[in-house]
């Protein structure tokens, strides 16, 4: 058999990891879906990881997101038509899902809408809003989260722990967003403690939302934990951790063993 590649050692390593980290919460790995966040990857990459089974995949920027989501269904749709084997076995593949998960001005949203399974980003009632109007005018619905700023740094985008449940059920009546869940981003830091704490808060808030059954049945995400506290994530109740660095590396292209 072919040697593996570097980023499917990779994928190997923090799928093996999301496991461990299950298994000590006494979690179904299965709960957990895994997001590769392709900021750093190139598309060639972003090919390879959906060939490997990763079937959610997160930008950070409208701009990246909707290069590279189009890139690829062009891509797909190119090598189909010449009859490619690959293909073939490609198209057989559901496409990816695509996460928009960094901030978004709402003079952003309409380019974004054809292409975007869940807008993981809302801070606020006007973004979604005019995502609710942009559905509604493209005939779907799209899937969204609200981000929490659990950590409560002033620089930080997301809505303040206190507010979270008000804005939910506000969003959770509009015809065309569903509201799935939540996503949270901790500090940046070495401080287990504090990372928990981020985690925990919002879990807490998950919680509330759930009992008044805001969102429905589909109000059944909470996004968080990246490469630095994706396993305490995990522990905290993650049901979607959302991975750049781990497998792609900081930088483009850049070989494993950096610093995270
Ligand atoms: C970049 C980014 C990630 C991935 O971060 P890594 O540390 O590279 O795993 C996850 N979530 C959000 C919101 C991001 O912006």
């Amino acid at each position: 058999m072919a040697k593996k590649s570097a980023l499917a050692e990779r994928l190997d390593e923090v799928r093996a990891r999301i496991e461990a980290a299950a298994a000590r919460a006494k979690r179904d790995p299965k709960d957990v879906t895994l997001v590769a966040v392709t900021k750093t990857a190139t598309p060639e990459m972003i090919r390879e990881i959906v060939s490997l089974g990763v079937t959610d995949l997160g930008e950070g920027r409208v701009q990246q997101l909707v290069q590279r989501a189009s890139q690829m269904n062009e891509a797909g749709s190119r090598r189909k038509a010449m009859g490619d084997d690959a293909a073939k076995g490609e198209s057989t593949a559901k496409p990816p899902a695509w996460h928009m998960v960094g901030h978004l001005q709402r003079n952003k949203v309409k380019p974004l809408l054809p292409l975007i399974a869940c807008v993981q980003s809302i801070d606020s009632l006007r973004l979604a809003e005019e995502i609710d109007t942009g559905a509604a005018r493209l005939g779907r619905k799209v899937n969204v989260m609200l981000q929490l700023n659990a950590s409560e740094e002033p620089q930080k985008f997301g809505v303040a722990i206190g507010a979270a449940t008000h804005l939910g059920e506000q969003i959770a009546t509009m015809p065309n967003v569903q509201l799935v869940g939540l996503m949270t981003m901790a500090e940046l830091t070495d401080d287990e403690k504090s990372i928990r704490t981020a985690f925990r808060r919002t879990r807490e808030v998950f919680e509330e939302m759930r009992w008044h059954k805001t969102g429905g049945p589909a109000f059944r995400h909470l996004s968080m934990g990246m490469t630095h506290d994706f396993e305490i994530a995990i522990e905290e109740g993650a049901t979607m951790v959302r991975i750049g660095t781990a497998l792609f590396g900081s930088e483009a292209q850049v070989p494993e063993g950096e610093d995270e």
